[in-house]
């Protein structure tokens, strides 16, 4: 995989589908989360479940993450350019350890915000908890340099990972993104309800935001919105969507008053992956 994923680099194999992200308060799109794909000649879409850890484990991540990054700036522009949103959408991208750790992240991101014009605030970016595994103070030194640059910070599959709460204040970090496991359970188990409860109070009491990951019937919907979740992801609202779909689902979602969720047909199934 990892020569096809060279192959995949150098041909333009991948490419980005982006996920909207929705306030539940008022049912308004407010972003888009960025995600990887790559069209294998032979075996149809690959996961990013499948090929981001081959890329990380080979270093080719950084390459890739370095045009994710530069691409989804260019669209959120773009977006912004064509679309009055109040407030400006935003972009979402995925960063992995390694391209966290990598030298040089924080000049690439201000290129990149300098040369697309676009504020700091509409560009976010999402780390898991394994960036705190090693090297705690070295984290915090790199997270404040970027939220010098004033872009956002969200931890990405909130509760998975390495649990230690401790260092959560401690961090410049906006919002915790929980993981999708947790939601797509918390209708039938108790014990999932009360995860996602409690992240949010918790998010609630450092002055975080949340957003829910994976919501993908009413019934989660209703639950997040009791528990005063402000934003959601998941095939209820939108699958990932690709860049010609894009500006139509911003119009019928900027209306002032859009059409009930998942009432809007269309921008739901498709893009079964591939094993
Ligand atoms: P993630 O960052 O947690 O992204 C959310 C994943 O949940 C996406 O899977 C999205 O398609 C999926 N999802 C969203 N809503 C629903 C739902 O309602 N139901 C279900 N069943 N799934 C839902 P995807 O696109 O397969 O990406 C998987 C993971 O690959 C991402 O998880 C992220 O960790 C990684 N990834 C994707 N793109 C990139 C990238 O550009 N860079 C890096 N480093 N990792 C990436
Ligand atoms: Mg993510
Ligand atoms: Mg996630």
């Amino acid at each position: 995989m990892e020569t096809d994923l060279r192959h995949a680099i150098e041909r333009s194999q991948l490419f980005l589908e982006y996920q909207p992200i929705m306030s539940l308060e008022n049912r308004r799109l407010i972003g888009f989360e960025a995600l990887a794909r790559w069209r294998h000649p032979e075996f149809g879409l690959v996961s990013p479940l499948d090929f981001i850890p081959v890329a990380e484990e080979s270093g080719q991540i950084v390459a890739i993450g370095q045009a994710v990054l530069e691409e989804a700036c260019r669209q959120a522009r773009s977006w912004q350019e064509n679309h009055r949103t109040d407030p400006p959408l935003f972009v979402s991208v995925n960063l992995s350890v390694k391209q966290f750790r990598q030298p040089g992240l924080v000049n690439h991101i201000s290129r990149l915000l300098a040369e697309f014009k676009l504020a700091p605030r509409c560009l976010k970016l999402e780390i898991t908890e394994s960036v705190f595994t090693e090297n705690i103070e070295a984290a915090v030194q790199l997270l404040k340099q970027l939220r010098n640059l004033g872009v956002q910070l969200s931890i990405d599959d909130f509760g998975t990972g390495y649990s230690s709460l401790s260092y959560l204040h401690r961090f410049p970090i906006d919002t915790l993104k929980i993981d999708r496991s947790f939601v797509s359970q918390m209708a039938e188990s108790e014990e999932n309800f009360e995860i996602v409860r409690t992240i949010v109070v918790l998010a609630q009491n450092l002055g975080m935001d949340v957003v829910a990951e994976g919501v993908e019937t009413h019934d989660q919907l209703a639950l997040l919105r009791q528990l005063g979740c402000e934003s959601g992801q998941g095939v209820l609202f939108s699958y990932p969507l690709g860049v010609g779909e894009i500006d139509q689902f911003i119009a019928i979602y900027n209306l002032t008053r859009p059409p009930f969720l998942n009432s809007v047909d269309g921008f739901q199934a498709r893009h079964a992956f591939v094993a």
